[in-house]
């Protein structure tokens, strides 16, 4: 089939919630893509922070052969190994608590959601303006944007938006509170990190009233800031995280990881999901942490982000670089248009989070021969 072939079922036959780019894309490997003509792309995008370990990671491709051949589906009935180990190594590199498995990154908020009600059965949730935490009721709910909420009225009564400030997160949180849910680094919005203190007040105020602080790493957590989550820089330990994207190497997961306070909460028959922590994906998940929990690789994401920003900054037109590790944005005028362009003249596939950034979330796999390849493609553009 044709690109045209494609776009005519897609008109056809396709809801149109995507406006996709005029390039079909293939095959993958490492930072590499290359669409049906044979053309070649360096990936800065990662089909947004998902393929970490790179697109077709070999440890990740036979882990899903093997196990595609052995077992692919169970049930939760049932017991099977890749997902309590992956539960195990989860909560180990993190919160030290319990994890519940999902299948995206909504569901571990919608999950996150359910667990800050009924373990402080309070109802209000408190989010600041800026977040994105997915789609689903709940998720969306918690996600304060009119264009994104409007249309599909009434939401999840209950939460309740401020500004990402300390003085207004100290204000909101009260007697009525069952939880604060915050991203350490804001993506879909244009990667903007809320400072230390005010998550440092978010912690402060929820010991205070009881309510819980649960961190959405679904972006920023799995390596992508340079430690395996965004949380061991700040100082400020949630009750729980939520992570998804980057966690099946490609595959969809997400997952609830709590701490020791909120690991008992949901008891059987509260919470549920048929696919969630099948053996599959289970099994993808543990091939990728194995890439991305060594030492080595978490130090370069650092190194490679400075000299990604570093090289960002001296060109022409770039404004307000910023991010942490390899989850990095900058302003410039006409950032769709750079991005499409980008794509189409220079074959970098970058992303733009809104008319004036363009985000970048390369596979935190990359070189510094990578680092200097885009930055020598952006600058033939500006
Ligand atoms: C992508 C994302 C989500 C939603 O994940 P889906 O898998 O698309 O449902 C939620 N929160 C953050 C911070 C994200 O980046």
């Amino acid at each position: 089939m044709t690109l045209t072939d494609l776009q005519a079922l897609e008109a056809d036959h396709v809801i149109a919630s995507y406006a996709r780019y005029p390039v079909e894309l293939v095959r993958g490997e490492g930072l590499r893509l290359w669409d049906a003509e044979g053309n070649e792309y360096l990936d800065f995008l990662s089909g947004i922070s998902v393929v970490n370990v790179g697109h077709c990671h070999p440890a990740v491709v036979a882990a899903v052969r093997e196990q595609a051949g052995r077992l692919m589906h169970v049930t939760n009935l049932f017991y099977n190994e890749p997902a309590m180990r992956l539960a195990g190594r989860l909560a180990r590199s993190s919160l030290g608590g319990k994890v519940f498995f999902c299948n995206s990154g909504a569901e571990a908020n919608e999950a996150a959601i359910k667990l800050m009600r009924k373990a402080r059965p309070r109802g209000e949730i408190v989010v600041v303006h800026g977040a994105f935490h997915g789609r689903t009721y709940g998720a969306l709910s918690a996600t304060p944007s009119e264009a994104k909420q409007a249309p599909f009225a009434p939401l999840v009564p209950g939460f309740v938006v401020v500004e990402p400030t300390a003085a207004a997160i100290e204000a909101a949180v009260g007697d009525r509170t069952a939880g604060v849910l915050l991203e350490p680094i804001q993506g879909e919005s244009g990667v903007h990190q809320l400072p230390v203190e005010v998550l440092a007040a978010a912690r402060a105020a929820c010991d205070r009233s009881g309510a819980a602080l649960i961190f959405d790493e679904i972006q920023t957590g799995l390596g992508r800031t340079g430690t395996m989550w965004a949380y061991e820089q700040t100082g400020v330990v949630p009750d729980a995280l939520t992570s998804a994207k980057a966690l099946g190497g490609g595959l969809p997961i997400g997952a609830l990881v709590t701490g020791p306070r909120l690991a008992d909460v949901f008891t059987p028959g509260d919470h549920g999901s048929t696919f969630a922590g099948g053996p599959l994906i289970a099994a993808a998940a543990n091939a990728s942490l194995d890439v991305l929990e060594d030492p080595a690789l978490l130090v370069r994401v650092g190194e490679l982000g400075e000299r990604l920003r570093d090289g960002l900054r001296a060109l022409p037109g770039v404004r307000n670089v910023r991010g942490v590790g390899l989850m990095i944005a900058f302003d410039v005028d006409g950032a769709p248009a750079l991005v499409r362009r980008a794509l189409l003249e220079q074959r970098l596939v970058l992303n733009a989070t809104g008319p004036e950034t363009v985000r970048m979330l390369p596979a935190l796999i990359l070189g510094e021969a990578e680092v200097d390849d885009a930055l020598a493609r952006l600058a033939a553009l500006l």
